[in-house]
């Protein structure tokens, strides 16, 4: 048995920090969660896959913010890039792989007060509301000192403090980054008529248009575009924006009215080389980044935040150093198929939209009308979507830690 020591330290205040935090405390280990607050407010959504309900369900979050989420049913891709090769319209069904649906989308504020309210509501987890601003690990703990002059120590540090993450500059942990010439411009609507529990994915030469349900006759929009195209539309006014999104949707909602709050996040790509070393387990973007195409990012960060949290509350069951090699080692091996193989796929589809090589773009057609026209590809796709076999961690899959 190991003397008695400090047990996790979570630095960061978003999705992926809070629920790493939940999903420790909730498993026992004593948790400080040190967060600072983003300056603007965020004002996009995420698509979360059922997966990601089910673990939010699990940790008592799912209840405080269900109401304000809308579920997805039905997904449609739809070549709008109006060159030669195009694709057939593809529809993704939930039914058929035996699904209500395939995940639920909910506003950001309405997620990250949910996860806070949880939070702030066990025992056993500190929330701090201050900046970390140095890391240090070494052979049998990690210290962090805070902007307030206090210092903490822990065996493992959950680094979940975002793409410019100071715990993983600390643990010696490399990060490759690849910038887009694409950014995205994020709003979110109310439309005339109902999107009928269906989130549309327009495929243009500049990204995807993705139009994704909101509760009632509203949707989030991301839109996928060149920066000049993006800047000039954000400088629109909100009638004019509303009609140019109308018409980019080809009136599938009827008429537009765009809400108070635009966004506009440039494109990147990047992961880290090792998940975890020196006592910091990366979660979240300060691990990976991806393009925001087909709502990936966040479900991959809650994934890092259950399979954490599930190895690091076994470990301090059995009396084993929650921060020690065995952890990390096992940690940094479980994510890498999962985070790599979408980092690959997001990447892929991207570039085959922007793409002008004519074999590009007909390998691209031809991929989605194999996906249309063969059902068990579709199926698998569909499943390996929702609930990837190589990242089933027992929140996901409904277990209490
Ligand atoms: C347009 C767009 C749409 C998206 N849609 C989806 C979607 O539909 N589905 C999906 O799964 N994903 C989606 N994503 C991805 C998703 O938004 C991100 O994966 C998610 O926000 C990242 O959360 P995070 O907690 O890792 O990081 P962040 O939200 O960046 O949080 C990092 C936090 O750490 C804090 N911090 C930083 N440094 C310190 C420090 N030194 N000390 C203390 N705190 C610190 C910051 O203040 C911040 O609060 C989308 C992304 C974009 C850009």
């Amino acid at each position: 048995m190991l003397d008695k020591k400090p047990g996790a330290i979570v630095v960061g205040g978003g999705p992926a920090a809070l629920t790493a935090a939940i999903a420790l405390a909730a498993g026992g280990v004593d948790t400080v969660l040190v967060g600072k607050r983003p300056a603007a407010q965020d004002n996009r959504t995420t698509a979360l896959l059922a997966g990601s309900v089910t673990a939010l369900t699990t940790l008592g979050v799912w209840d405080l913010c269900a109401a304000q989420a809308a579920p997805l049913r039905l997904m449609r891709i739809v070549d709008d890039t109006g060159r030669l090769w195009r694709a057939p319209e593809v529809k993704f069904d939930a039914l058929e792989i035996g699904l209500e649906a395939f995940g639920h989308n909910i506003e950001n504020r309405h997620l990250v007060a949910a996860l806070d309210r949880r939070a702030r509501n066990l025992a056993g987890l500190r929330i701090v509301e201050d900046e970390v601003s140095m890391v240090t690990p070494d052979e049998r703990s990690a210290s962090v000192v805070l902007r307030n002059g206090e210092t903490l120590e822990a065996q493992l540090v959950v680094g979940a403090d975002g793409r410019r993450s100071l715990c993983r500059d600390a643990a010696g942990i490399a990060f490759d980054q690849h910038d887009y010439p694409q950014v995205a411009l994020t709003v979110c609507l109310k439309h005339a008529r109902s999107h009928h529990d269906t989130s549309t994915e327009f495929h243009t030469p500049s990204g995807p248009f993705t139009l994704v349900p909101l509760p009632g006759n509203r949707s989030s929009l991301v839109w996928v575009l060149d920066p000049t195209d993006a800047d000039d539309l954000a400088a629109l006014d909100d009638h004019s924006l509303s009609d140019e999104i109308e018409r980019a949707a080809h009136s599938i909602l009827g008429k537009i009215e765009v809400e108070a709050g635009r966004g506009v996040f440039p494109l990147t790509r990047a992961s880290v080389k090792r998940f975890a070393a020196n006592r910091v387990a990366l979660v979240g973007e300060a691990a990976h980044v991806i393009p925001p195409i087909g709502a990936q990012g966040l479900n991959l960060g809650l994934r890092d935040a259950a399979t954490i949290g599930e190895l690091a509350v076994t470990a301090h069951r059995t009396g084993r150093d929650i921060g020690g090699i065995n952890v990390l080692v096992a940690y940094d091996k479980m994510r890498r198929a999962d985070v790599g193989s979408r980092t690959v796929a997001v990447d892929l589809l991207n570039r085959s939209l922007l793409s002008d090589f004519l074999p590009v773009q007909g390998a691209r057609g031809l991929g989605l009308y194999a996906i249309d026209r063969i059902g068990p590809l579709r199926r698998m796709l569909m499943r390996e979507g929702v609930a990837p076999r190589a990242a089933q961690p027992k929140l996901m899959r409904g277990e209490t830690l």
